[in-house]
């Protein structure tokens, strides 16, 4: 059975302790088991309260985040680099004070549309830097996720294949894939052969709609990455991750471009999605709708 998810800006925008008791009640209530929460800004969470509402409604946590082109640790700009990386050890801090075992997300680039290819210096410093982080975080038993993400998106992993080659250079082994079938259907062959490429090493997934709204109204061939996970017998976590202009965040909404109107209910959206997962993740391609 996969730990189900639920990413906190399907219900609020903020953190703040009403928003946090907010979405957390809204986890709860849908049937998910586990909220993951951007930590872009880690000393604006509350872990104290955060926690105590985690375990009150008897849910997990994951973290996640993009770095920012001012702390962008594939820069080529020693001290760039080095506000990255304390932004990463920052979100670990978090990620470690609320109970939670994964921090992922675009930890190892700015989550930027960048304006050129990225270079080898630039890839050599990302990669000691998340060598660095994956130590601390094995510390505390946290696994350190490279999503995958598409061009627009940042330069340096767009495909699985890059990012095991990246794993293979970092040689640590709390550091797992992140693959997010939104940004699959821009980059990859199909949604099969990245789940082989990673193997074992795949450790996180964000379940996206190509268009970011409910899931079944886009392009994304569902059935055929649910059969992937199962025939690799991928056992992780499986999060549901949607944007609407209807939920802002005040820089995440801008740094994924979400300008259009999704969905308004954040609730039946989520209840959708829960049993499209459970229906997707249980039953055989053959006999899925
Ligand atoms: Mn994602």
């Amino acid at each position: 059975m996969n730990t189900l998810g639920v990413h906190a800006l399907v219900w609020v925008g903020g953190w703040s302790h009403q928003e946090a008791e907010r979405a957390i009640v809204a986890t709860a209530r849908t049937g998910f088991d586990l909220i993951e929460i951007p930590v872009l800004d880690p000393a604006s969470v509350d872990t104290g309260s955060t926690r105590a509402l985690l375990e009150q409604h008897g849910l997990r946590a994951g973290c996640s985040l993009g770095l920012d082109l001012g702390a962008d640790i594939s820069s080529g700009d020693p001290a760039v680099v080095m506000r990255g990386a304390r932004r990463l050890a920052n979100a670990l801090t978090v990620t470690h004070a609320l109970g939670a075992d994964y921090l992922g997300g675009v930890v190892y680039s700015a989550l930027a549309k960048y304006p050129q290819p990225s270079t080898s210096a630039g890839r050599a410093n990302s990669v000691a830097a998340i060598r660095e982080l994956a130590s601390e975080a094995s510390a505390h038993g946290i696994a350190v996720g490279l999503e995958v993400v598409n061009r627009y998106e940042s330069n340096l992993l767009n495909t699985a294949e890059q990012a095991m080659a990246f794993i293979d250079d970092v040689g640590a082994d709390n550091v797992v894939v992140h693959l997010d079938t939104y940004h699959m259907n821009i980059e990859e062959t199909d949604f099969a052969a990245p789940v082989r490429t990673c193997g074992d090493r795949l450790g996180y997934v964000h379940i996206g709609e190509s268009n970011r709204g409910y899931l079944g109204t886009g392009t994304v061939d569902f059935p055929q990455f649910f059969t992937a996970l199962r025939e690799a017998g991928y056992t992780g976590t499986v999060t549901f991750e949607s944007f609407s202009s209807a939920v802002v965040h005040p820089s995440l909404s801008n740094m994924l471009a979400v300008w259009r109107n999704l969905w308004d209910d954040g609730h039946d959206l989520a209840a959708h999605a829960l049993d499209y997962m459970r229906h997707g993740l249980a039953v055989p391609s053959s006999l899925q709708r």
